[in-house]
């Protein structure tokens, strides 16, 4: 028998819906790689309902009791009374939502003997200290693309929001306004601008391709260089690193995962070295940039503005200085985490522990952690060196 802790976030605070804004969600049939969407022998959960809150349990809890294992449920994560710290020293699996992180650092991990498995339902494992990991041989792994697009989506509303200064002019109308000269003087096209992405991952590559229509100059930068046809295909100009990205477009969208080398990447030199009345959209992480640089490029008008849904830490404090900086566009980390995406992580999710608990191999692409270093897309995706840990940020 297995215990599985399971870490999300709180109902919604008028309970949990008895109804849905929409009957169903549309049925894909991959993804667009040609990765296969999720394999589980069967799903308990009806897609398009929420079932990344509590009483949701992302639909595991028949399948795992009927097969004698133990699941508890729990969003109260953090300090050593939390429900989590309680059930940890002796569960053999944790999952846990990055949009509700329970941070796995290597203090919580030295007090899991048992734990074997760390789940993120979703994509990004950057919550999980990787190194301590990799040293007890945890494996991590979490269901990649299951939310690529859904981020996508998201970065280009959030890039739209902050160039059309939509915040700012629909809360004019909230007012019962009707200030055109006061919406306007913020709001320009996007079209005929320098869009670069750090980092043509799944995400990077998806938003790439969703902007290539608005007819903006498209720059990348990634680790391993696209196909040269695909860079033909959208018209892009690669840059060997982020600095000569950076200084070279009039908006940043951010889609590396938090590792190493993207730890605090965006300091306050990074920021300056960039046009004046840039914009950085963040769906990636939030300490891949520096916190009060980007607020203070903000208050100067270096930056124009900055929007994103990755926050440090996660929940953020109710006076965290985003909620409350100029021409921000800000969302709690719900990108990835739509109805859509849900009915997508939560078949992975069982996916993945159908597999492990029967002794079969995790799919590869899954992989972030496995037999003592990094595999899969961990692999491609990640370094580590033992510098950066969850919890050593703001
Ligand atoms: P991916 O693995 O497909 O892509 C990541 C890319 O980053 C890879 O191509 C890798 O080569 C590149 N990369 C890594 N370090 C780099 C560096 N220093 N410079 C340039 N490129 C670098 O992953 P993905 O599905 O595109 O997701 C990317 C990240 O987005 C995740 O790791 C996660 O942190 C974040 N994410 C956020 C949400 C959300 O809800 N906001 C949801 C999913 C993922």
């Amino acid at each position: 028998m297995a215990k599985v802790l399971l870490v999300l976030y709180p109902d919604p605070l008028t309970g949990y819906p008895p109804a849905y804004a929409r009957d169903s969600i549309p049925v894909l049939h991959g993804y667009p790689d040609g990765q296969t969407l999720p394999t589980p022998s069967s799903i308990d959960f009806t897609p398009g309902h929420l079932i990344g809150c509590v009483s949701g349990e992302l639909g595991l809890r028949t399948f795992l009791e009927a097969a004698g294992h133990q699941l508890v449920v729990t969003s109260d994560k953090e300090g050593p009374d939390s429900v989590f710290d309680r059930e940890l020293p002796d569960a053999d699996v944790v999952i846990s939502q990055p949009f509700w992180p329970a941070y796995l650092t290597a203090d919580r991990i030295a007090k899991a003997p048992r734990l074997k498995l760390a789940i993120t339902a979703g994509i990004g494992s950057d919550h999980v200290d990787l190194d301590a990991a990799i040293q007890r041989g945890i494996t991590v792994a979490e269901e990649t693309y299951s939310n690529s697009i859904s981020v996508a989506e998201h970065t280009v509303m959030q890039i739209l929001a902050l160039v059309r200064n939509f915040v700012a002019s629909h809360r004019w109308v909230e007012q019962g306004g009707w200030n055109i000269a006061d919406c306007a003087q913020r709001a320009y096209d996007l079209e005929g601008m320098d869009v670069g992405i750090i980092a043509a991952g799944r995400i990077g590559l998806a938003v790439l391709r969703r902007l290539a229509p608005f007819s903006v100059n498209l720059h990348y930068t990634k680790t391993h260089r696209l196909d040269r046809a695909v860079e033909r295909e959208l018209n892009l100009t690669y840059h060997p690193d982020t600095a000569s990205l950076a200084r070279n477009v009039d908006v940043v969208s951010i889609h590396a995962p938090l590792h190493p080398q993207t730890y605090r990447l965006f300091d306050a030199a990074m920021l300056a070295s960039m046009r004046r009345g840039a914009y950085i959209v963040n769906t990636a992480r939030a300490e891949i940039v520096d916190r009060d640089a980007i607020v203070a490029a903000l208050t100067d008008g270096h930056l124009a503005g900055y929007a994103g849904d990755v926050w440090y830490p996660q929940p953020p404090p109710t006076d965290h200085p985003w909620r409350s900086m100029p021409h921000n566009a800000m969302t709690p980390h719900v990108s990835g985490t739509t109805l859509s995406a849900q009915a997508r992580y939560g078949a992975g999710t069982r996916e993945i522990l159908e597999a492990w608990l029967s002794g079969k191999p995790i799919r590869q692409e899954y992989l972030i952690v496995d037999g003592g270093h990094l595999a899969g897309v961990g692999a491609t995706s990640y370094t580590v060196d033992g510098t950066t840990s969850p919890g050593s940020g703001h």
